[in-house]
């Protein structure tokens, strides 16, 4: 069997010819070796223009021929060779010819930019560079035209559920806005923006649309004004929920204020130093425990220490969410909330104070039950802050927008006749 009958078989080009094939480096001067294919258009095929898209009559062929890289073959690398020609069109005028098995001016073909594209779901995008002796930026340059043709073609109808979160990224205070559909069927990045303002919510609402706004019936998101303001403009028929993955880390934060502050305290009173490395006993959850903790834990909890107390209140808080009525969970927000302001705790009352005043925010939590995914956005956030760790190569927001659509967007690709990975 020949190359060719395989080249057909996966790739065949209806207008254009898989010609000679030849064998080329691999002495010593050249160890890296490359199967070239020549390829050339079927007689009497019409080149078809770059500009439009149109048939058209040829005008010339270029000087010298083009090298497209295709997906590598028992690691040698492979290259379809083409002699481009030029299109007399009518629209255009005189056009360098498109070809189907590259894109715009790229020297990768389609396939190998589809090849490496999926691979960097899998792998690090500099693991792919090196596994495949291709560069860092023509992984980026390929995931980049993943993610571009695959937001052109996705599909936004039917979002009902979305969930917005911010994250931290770069070292010091620089944020980035996220937006999950998270409805019950359906999941993935929408939307990612630069910074945690209210002009970069109202740029999401923009590229997402009136319409499709106007149906929303979730919203999810922590208790940050820009973004509850934007939402109550953008999506007023929406509930807004605050959901319970943001409310914990308030509640996580608050106790790690207090446990600090206490354990500085006790450490300047020449105390013994109990609450040392009680960070992760006092936040996690009970039931995530390991074995060795749980003694430690239990041991803890029998002083009267600030950081006890607060644990207690954030783990009775927990009932909360087991509520079906939005009723009754109102009902024990509002004794916790008491509870909570009686503790003398500051930075717990801190939050007792804010989920006060956003009361009707939480209860809709209750509403919507059943219709959004639930642990979506803390599941998005852990892989989006992943991403970010993985991602030490991204000195730019450009590749780190690229990235985060790419591992979490759920994006289609294009139909083909064979997949290569
Ligand atoms: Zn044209």
């Amino acid at each position: 069997m020949q190359l060719k009958t395989i080249l057909n078989r996966v790739e065949k080009q209806p207008s254009f010819v898989y010609e000679s094939m030849r064998f080329i480096g691999g002495g010593p001067d050249s160890p890296d070796m490359a199967i070239e294919v020549a390829v050339r258009p079927r007689a009497n095929s019409r080149p078809r223009c770059s500009g439009c898209g149109q048939t058209g009559p040829g005008y010339d062929t270029q000087q010298s021929p083009r090298r497209f890289e295709f997906v590598p073959l028992w690691g040698i690398a492979v290259f379809l060779v083409y002699t481009m020609r030029r299109v007399h069109c009518r629209q255009c005028g005189v056009r360098v010819e498109a070809v189907p098995w590259a894109s715009g001016k790229h020297h990768l073909t389609d396939s190998y930019t589809w090849f490496l594209a999926r691979w960097a779901r899998r792998l690090s995008w500099k693991e792919v560079a090196e596994v495949f002796h291709t560069s860092w930026r023509k992984v980026f340059r390929s995931v980049e035209q993943a993610v571009e043709w695959g937001r052109a073609h996705q599909c936004l109808d039917g979002v009902e559920a979305i969930g917005i979160d911010e994250i931290k990224w770069k070292r010091g205070y620089r944020f980035l806005t996220l937006v999950y559909q998270i409805d019950a069927g359906r999941r993935g990045l929408l939307w990612v923006g630069e910074n945690r303002r209210t002009k970069t919510l109202l740029r999401f609402f923009r590229w997402f649309g009136r319409e499709r706004s106007a149906s929303l019936k979730f919203i999810c998101s922590d208790m940050w004004r820009p973004y509850l303001n934007v939402v109550a403009k953008k999506a007023a028929q929406a509930a807004h929920v605050l959901d319970r993955f943001h409310i914990a880390e308030k509640m996580s934060t608050a106790i790690n204020e207090i446990r600090a502050q206490e354990a500085r305290e006790l450490k300047a009173e020449g105390y013994e130093p109990i609450l040392k490395n009680t960070r992760w006993l006092l936040l996690k959850r009970s039931e995530n425990l390991t074995e060795k903790q749980e003694p430690r834990l239990a041991e803890l909890l029998q002083y009267n220490l600030r950081a006890v107390r607060a644990y207690l209140l954030k783990e009775d808080f927990q009932f909360f969410w087991e509520y079906r009525s939005p009723y009754w969970a109102g009902q024990f927000l509002d004794r916790w909330c008491t509870r909570t302001m009686r503790s003398r705790l500051e930075p717990l009352k801190k939050v007792a104070r804010s989920l006060r005043s956003h009361r009707a925010l939480l209860l809709n939590w209750f509403h919507a039950k059943g219709a959004i995914s639930a642990a979506a956005v803390e599941g998005f956030n852990n892989k989006a802050k992943l991403t970010i760790r993985k991602a030490y190569g991204f000195r730019t927001y450009r590749a780190m927008e690229v990235a985060l659509y790419h591992t979490l967007g759920d994006l289609p690709g294009p139909p083909v006749t064979h997949r290569f990975c």
